[in-house]
Formats: C-alpha cells, sequence, structure tokens
C-alpha cells in the first residue's frame, strides 16, 4: 500500500505552479477567461475517508471535457457498447479535440471516438431522458453518486457562455445529422451538451469520481456497484488512448495514469485498483492541457510509480 504524504504534494504543487507563467488560460469560452491562471490544486483519494490535498482546494471549476468521460459511462450503461460504438468509434486522433476535418474524410462518416467533441456530442444525443431537464438530471444524478456530493449543479453563467459560442460544435452536430450519426433538434443538443460541460465540482469531488473509475466502477463502500465492470473498463481505456486529446501518447510515456483533461485546467486521474486523482489549474498549454496539472502528474507519477505501463 503506498503511503500519500501530504508535505510530498505541497511541494510538487509548488515545483509545479512556476510553470502555470507559461500557459494561457481558455477564452474561446469567455466565461472561462476569466479564471486566474495561477492557481493550481491536487487532491488524492484511496476510498478513505478524506482526501489527501495541497494548493486551492476550495476553488471550484467547470469539468468541459471532463464530463465526456461520465456522458460515455452513461449512455453505455443506458445503451449498450453495440449501440454506442456503431455511431462513434475507438480510435485516437493527432487533431485538436474540435477538428471537424476527419468527420468528412471518414467512411463512414462517424466520429473518430467518444473523447473530442464531435464523439461526445454524438453520445450526448444517446442518453435517454423524455425531456432535455430529465436527461441532465440523469447525468447530475450520476455524477452526485459517483462524487458523494448530493449538492453537485451545474454553472449556468458558464453553460450560457458556451452556449452562445458554440457555433464551431453546432457546425459538428450539424454534419453529424446529415450523415445520420445524430438525430436531435441541434440547439437542445447544444443545450444539454454545455450545461454537461458547466458541471462543478472541487478537486476533492473529481478525486472521487476519479476513484470509482479506477477501482473497476465501485464506491468505497465496496459493495456498492456504480458503474458495470466492463464499463469501467471501457472509459479508463479511452482516457488513456485519447484522454489528454492530441497529447495522450506523449502523456502515457511521462506520466501512464489514465487521464481526462478539460478546457477549464481540470484533470481527471484514476489509477487502477483505486487512486482517483483531480487537479485543477486553468494555465493551459498549447494543446489545451493544464500546464501545471501535466507537471503534477509527471511528479506523482515517478514519487508514487503510479504508471500502469
Ligand atoms: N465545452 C468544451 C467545448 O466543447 C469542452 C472542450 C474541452 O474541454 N476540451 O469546446
Amino acid at each position: 500500500m503506498i503511503c500519500y504524504k501530504q508535505e510530498h504534494l505541497i511541494k510538487m504543487v509548488e515545483e509545479a505552479k512556476v510553470l502555470t507563467k507559461k500557459g494561457k488560460v481558455a477564452k474561446y469560452i469567455p466565461a472561462l477567461g476569466e479564471a486566474d491562471p495561477s492557481t493550481l490544486a491536487v487532491a488524492i483519494y484511496t476510498g478513505e475517508q478524506d482526501c489527501m490535498y495541497a494548493g486551492n482546494i476550495d476553488e471550484v471549476f467547470t469539468l468541459q471535457s471532463i464530463s465526456k468521460v461520465l456522458t460515455l459511462a452513461l449512455a453505455l450503461m443506458d445503451r449498450g457498447s453495440d449501440y454506442v460504438f456503431q455511431r462513434v468509434g475507438m480510435e485516437p486522433t493527432g487533431d485538436p479535440f474540435n477538428s471537424i476535418s476527419k468527420l468528412e474524410t471518414s467512411i463512414p462518416s462517424k466520429p473518430l471516438n467518444p473523447m473530442i467533441n464531435a464523439g461526445a456530442l454524438a453520445v450526448t444525443d444517446m442518453l435517454v431522458g423524455n425531456t432535455l431537464k430529465d436527461k441532465l438530471e440523469r447525468v447530475l444524478n450520476f455524477i452526485r453518486k459517483l462524487t458523494g456530493n448530493k449538492n453537485i449543479s451545474y454553472n449556468p453563467v458558464v453553460a450560457q457562455s458556451e452556449f452562445e459560442t458554440a457555433d464551431l460544435n453546432r457546425s459538428l452536430c450539424y454534419f453529424m445529422r446529415q450523415h445520420g450519426i445524430i438525430e436531435s433538434n441541434i440547439e437542445q443538443l447544444i443545450d444539454l451538451y454545455t450545461k454537461h460541460c458547466a458541471i462543478e465540482m472541487n478537486c476533492n469531488d473529481l478525486a472521487k469520481l476519479g476513484y470509482v473509475i479506477g477501482n473497476e466502477g465501485r464506491g468505497p463502500n465496496a459493495n456498492e456497484n456504480i458503474i458495470p465492470l466492463e464499463v469501467a473498463r471501457i472509459v479508463k481505456t479511452f482516457m488513456v488512448t485519447c484522454g489528454m486529446y492530441n497529447a495522450s501518447g506523449e502523456f502515457a510515456i511521462n506520466v501512464g495514469i489514465p487521464s481526462k483533461s478539460g478546457v477549464s485546467g481540470g484533470i481527471l486521474g484514476s489509477v487502477p485498483h483505486g487512486v482517483g486523482i483531480g487537479i485543477y489549474g486553468p494555465a493551459l498549454d498549447d494543446k489545451g492541457n493544464s500546464i501545471g496539472g501535466l507537471r503534477l502528474l509527471e511528479l506523482l507519477s515517478k514519487q508514487y510509480n503510479l504508471s500502469i505501463f
């Protein structure tokens, strides 16, 4: 059993924080542009009572692309993997997360994987529920269960800010509707997508969520299977192959922890068999990953030998 030490975490945050000066906060969603780029926080959860943490731990942030892992898990639970993978592929991409180009050149035209925007929009379209409100409530309840935090909700200001500026995501949807991958009304789909991207939490919640995925879908209360084993296995695999956008290969070599990042600066880490990591650092590198967060994960992986490879 690895013994995580708070003094290590504090040192690592200090070291990684230097890099935040070199990154930039995302501005294409205007509300995200207001984040303080020098913020950096980490939490680790091993299934015990409390998380161990260091840095600006009280900061809450929106999940953005991290929500793609959770909507995928829910869609797989709702529809089964045959249905999901008829509409979304399983292959990583070397393109940026919001790229449209592969949609045009892939035959049949379907998004390469569920971790890029096109794939996540297709997955959002598969969620079960009678109304948009029902579907959002199901996503929220699922996340409340995973984090054990009943107060998880979404940030309406960030959701609205993205909704008003999401024309690139709209164009991905129109393209996919033309090719029969999605069926919904596109404004409603963008509404649901921007809301689940705006689900908010702090690093402790994120670490708890990462713990369940790493722990084969079981919560800290070992009897409770929140995600079926097979679904946890699939999402963890996508975190390895596609979770850090088009930097996933380099990340697998340098860090080797199944992870998913979001443009808010959050990174979710799930070390198999029960360590969850939550990171927040809104200063991003040129691929959209938290620059301080990447360094922190590298330090953590080396210090505690966490690489799965
Ligand atoms: N909501 C964001 C978008 O669609 C999520 C992207 C991300 O975190 N990489 O652009």
